[in-house]
């Protein structure tokens, strides 16, 4: 046998990490980096409480932030990506009646003091939902500088719909990209993904809109999951799988096909749904143990979703964040 031409494949993160090199570095396509390292010995508990109720958990520590506090958190983080040789990055930023337009200070200092070593994208995050007097007024402030408009229509739960419409009514005026929280509970009775890629057609909006997660598609009947895989190939809704952040879905009883509780992107990339990663929460009380590294982050990826097509991990880790990001 001639074996002059096998060459053995020792260290696949090594291969991995030199073409994400060439490809100018990794990109970070979600994150939360004004919460960054707020785990205390006091809140630590609280990462057992369901996500719904974290919604609420982070306000004690958001109204006790000062911009300071909140600009040496993101720096710390931020610092950390420009060491693992990540060339972009988004972070949300909370901006509302708690936090008020603190994050948003801090952001622009971030962006004046670290825009030529990394490219960072801010978008905002609406925790207290879009619809209300008090949340809407939040929303409009924070609207002109952030680079990327933010939502999360389970906050605004039995009217998710309205919240959507107003995300891309203001992101068609404005002429921004946008990012939705979607799918996040890994249950078969979310089709916020369906809702999110009609939306996106219905305003005219294709190749301008962002998934983030889409964990529950995974619960979801084969029939159900291929057709909305066409429908966002249709919206061209791009989407952004954070591994770590729902790998830890607890148990349930219900009987749904077997899957990890992470974005289907197995499934997705052949039927050519473009794929970004992100970190999302470091070492806070949703993400305890997570601390940005990205390599880690694109590891689970693959080996949840039994998926070994090096480019196109490759691919996930670098020009398709830049994609999703708009740049
Ligand atoms: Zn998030």
């Amino acid at each position: 046998m001639d074996t002059k031409h096998i060459k053995y494949l020792i260290n696949l993160e090594d291969i991995i990490i030199k073409k994400i090199k060439i490809k100018g570095g990794w990109v970070n396509t979600h994150s939360h980096l004004d919460r960054a390292y707020t785990l205390t010995n006091k809140n630590f508990r609280y990462s057992y409480y369901p996500l719904k109720k974290k919604w609420y958990l982070v306000d004690e520590m958001k109204r006790l932030a000062t911009e300071e506090d909140i600009y040496i958190r993101m720096e710390k983080a931020l610092k950390y990506f420009i060491y693992q040789g990540t060339q972009a990055i988004c972070t949300f930023i909370d901006v509302d009646e708690v936090i008020e337009d603190r994050s948003l200070k801090a952001a622009e200092r971030l962006k004046k003091n670290y825009n030529k070593y990394i490219k960072i994208c801010f978008a905002n995050q609406v925790l207290k939902g879009v619809l209300n007097k008090k949340s809407k007024y939040w929303f409009e402030k924070a609207i002109d500088f952030v680079d990327i408009i933010g939502g999360l229509p389970a906050k605004d739960n039995y009217k998710k719909n309205e919240h959507i419409d107003v995300l891309l009514r203001t992101a068609k005026k404005m002429d921004k990209i946008v990012h939705v929280h979607v799918d996040q509970f890994n249950n078969n009775k979310e089709i916020e993904t369906e809702i999110l890629a009609k939306k996106t057609i219905e305003y005219g909006m294709e190749g301008k809109v962002v998934a983030i997660h889409s964990i529950s598609l995974a619960s979801h009947k084969k029939d159900y999951r291929y057709n909305v895989y066409k429908l966002m190939k249709k919206a061209e809704l791009m989407v952004i799988s954070c591994p770590i952040a729902w790998i830890d879905h607890i148990r349930n009883e219900n009987l749904v096909p077997s899957h990890n509780s992470i974005t289907p992107i197995d499934e997705m990339i052949p039927e050519g749904i473009i794929v970004a990663l992100g970190t999302d929460n470091i070492c806070d009380i949703y993400k305890p143990f997570s601390n940005g590294n990205l390599w880690i982050e694109l590891r689970f990826l693959l080996e949840s979703c039994h998926y070994y097509n090096i480019n196109n991990l490759v691919n996930i880790a670098s020009i398709n964040g830049l994609k999703v990001l708009g740049l």
